[in-house]
């Protein structure tokens, strides 16, 4: 009970701080369970690992809070931003290192499922971090009575209890994230790969906060009427927005328009978002897939001879490898791993593709002959990924009009307005012949599922861990992310790392890539996302859902990775 963690604190009160380990256990209050799962061992170590348990009958939860996946997440993540409140509004406790902070992980724009806060039919729990309370090396044994036994209970009284919650915003949270999921879903079947809600702000306020961008200078999304469809949500009715067909969509206008931001809001249209974000209904098939170059990253042996053939080294792209891809080959392994992993979306931007990739006219066909090209260009082979694999894409491309001819839609930004322009686009495609040569040969891109070795990617022994949102290490090893763009909470990181250690009972040699971390997403569905955590029924460390495609993205930039 709280009387015996009173009690052991009185007693190693002023003792060397090792002496807090006799605090790990389980405690009973009377609204709650505190678990002191894990103590730190010193006051500048990592934060120790505590968990309240709140019974479900106590916190005052009905059940449609939580009836499906959707709804459940978004309580999670209400009652996540809920506790964060609560401690941001708590005096702090001085001392050494980490003395008196609370934590829990809360997310940004996005909403997520994450591990650091469950609900079930019979309880809420809590995972949060806290540096217990020290001066020097020395216990404060007065603070931690102060955060412990009267700050946990505040954070369960004010952040987790419905009676002293906003319910109109609860429900808020739970019908907008069940209206995300819903309309995500309903895309295919309009035949779309995205939807821009009209009213969306898509904006953000710099390049460094993912906030929404305010003031009057703020143009709220508009459809061009040809483009405007009208959906039906199951909690907020009717809304309409541009319907982004699947096929190939250009993105055009003239610089600084609003192009960039339009792709990148589509890119993050794969999560949901929170009320209020500007981006709640921006919602963009689940497996839509941000292609980039890269240059400098490591491929190993992608199949990448759909794009690139005939290197004057004489190497074989049927099965490439390098240390240190060019800015085209990069381009080329991103787009055939998203494939061999699934996706029915491409997005490419202008600004971070590689022009060799992109583009060849007729001038340059005519002075570098086909047989001295490896590449054959993006806009060669575009029409054939969504007519031969199904797979769409929406391209922002401002700077060639060779692209007219392969694009089913053309959308214009204009002062950060969209425009139909495909008529337009078509006409002049008719009138001035771009006079190039198609190069690609009737070949299927056909993509072989690679095989993982267990050398490379064992873990046992190694530290793994993610450093920051773009870095995880595997022992001496470093995984850079930072252009894997779809990657957008430092605790998906945490979670890719985990998945890399987790998944190697998986590889066997017999299994492709894409089998293996299927087998994993399936445990995760079952039996939640701390179960790839080695914590397992305890703190699972600050965790948050990641996709099964930055999953894979990280495992092929792992310098070690070996494929059959
Ligand atoms: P482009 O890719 O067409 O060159 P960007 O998308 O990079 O243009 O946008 C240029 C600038 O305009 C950015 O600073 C962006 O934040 C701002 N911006 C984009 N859309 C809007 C909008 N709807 N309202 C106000 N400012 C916007
Ligand atoms: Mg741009």
């Amino acid at each position: 009970t709280k009387e015996q963690l009173k009690k052991i604190i009185d007693k190693i009160d002023g003792k060397g701080y090792k002496a807090y380990k006799e605090i790990e256990g389980e405690y009973e209050f009377e609204k709650f369970t505190l678990y002191i799962d894990y103590v730190q061992p010193d006051p500048f170590a990592p934060p120790s690992r505590i968990r309240v348990r709140v019974p479900l009958s106590i916190s005052g939860f009905e059940k449609e809070l939580f009836s499906n996946s959707s709804r459940q997440v978004a309580l999670e993540d209400f009652l996540t931003r809920s506790v964060a409140q609560v401690i941001e509004k708590l005096p702090s406790i001085k001392g050494t290192g980490h003395s008196g902070n609370i934590y829990i992980d809360k997310g940004g724009q996005e909403i997520l499922k994450r591990s650091a806060m469950v609900v079930t039919e019979n309880y809420i729990e809590a995972r949060m971090n806290v540096g217990l309370p020290a001066f020097g090396r020395k216990i404060n044994g007065r603070g931690a009575l102060t955060q412990l036994l009267d700050f946990i209970p505040q954070i369960v009284e004010k952040g987790l209890l419905k009676k002293n919650l906003n319910v109109d915003k609860i429900w808020l949270w739970v019908t907008t994230v069940e209206d995300q999921d819903y309309l995500r879903n309903l895309l295919k079947e309009l035949g779309l790969v995205a939807f821009v809600a009209d009213g969306s702000i898509l904006p953000r306020e710099s390049g460094v906060s993912d906030k929404p961008l305010k003031g009057k200078n703020v143009v709220p999304f508009k459809s061009p009427e040809s483009l405007r469809v009208k959906v039906t949500l199951p909690n907020r009715g009717e809304i309409t927005g541009m319907g982004i067909p699947q096929g190939v969509t250009l993105i055009v206008g003239g610089g600084y328009h609003g192009k960039s931001t339009l792709l990148k809001a589509l890119e993050r249209g794969v999560y949901n978002h929170i009320p209020g974000d500007g981006r709640e209904f921006v919602i963009t098939v689940e497996d839509a897939v941000k292609i980039r170059a890269e240059d400098g990253r490591r491929v190993e042996k992608v199949d990448i001879s759909a794009f690139i053939k005939n290197l004057p080294n004489g190497e074989d792209t049927t099965s490439f490898s390098t240390e240190n891809a060019s800015g085209s080959t990069s381009q080329a392994a991103n787009i055939i791993e998203a494939i061999e992993i699934g996706t029915s979306l491409l997005l490419l931007d202008e600004d971070t593709s590689a022009t060799n990739f992109m583009i060849r006219d007729a001038r340059m066909q005519k002075l570098i002959a086909k047989d001295e090209e490896p590449i054959t260009p993006f806009i060669d082979r575009v029409r054939q990924l969504y007519e031969q694999n199904g797979i769409s894409t929406i391209l922002v491309m401002g700077g060639s009009g060779d692209y007219f001819d392969v694009a089913d839609c053309v959308i214009k930004m204009h002062n950060y307005r969209p425009f139909d322009v495909t008529e337009e686009a078509k006409k002049i495609a008719q009138e001035i012949k771009t006079e190039r040569k198609i190069e690609s040969e009737d070949i299927p891109i056909a993509v072989k599922d690679r095989i993982p070795l267990k050398e490379g990617l064992r873990a046992k022994g190694k530290k793994v861990k993610s450093k920051d949102k773009e870095t995880i290490r595997l022992g001496y090893e470093e995984i850079e992310l930072d252009y894997v763009e779809q990657i957008v909470d430092k605790s998906q990181t945490n979670a890719i790392a985990e998945i890399i250690r987790y998944m190697e009972k998986y590889i066997d040699e017999r299994k492709s890539l894409k089998e293996i971390l299927k087998a994993v997403f399936k445990d995760i569905n079952e039996k939640g996302l701390e179960i790839v955590s080695p914590f397992y029924g305890k703190h699972p460390g600050n965790l948050a859902l990641p996709r099964i495609q930055e999953v894979a993205a990280a495992i092929n930039r792992l310098r070690s990775f070996k494929v059959k």
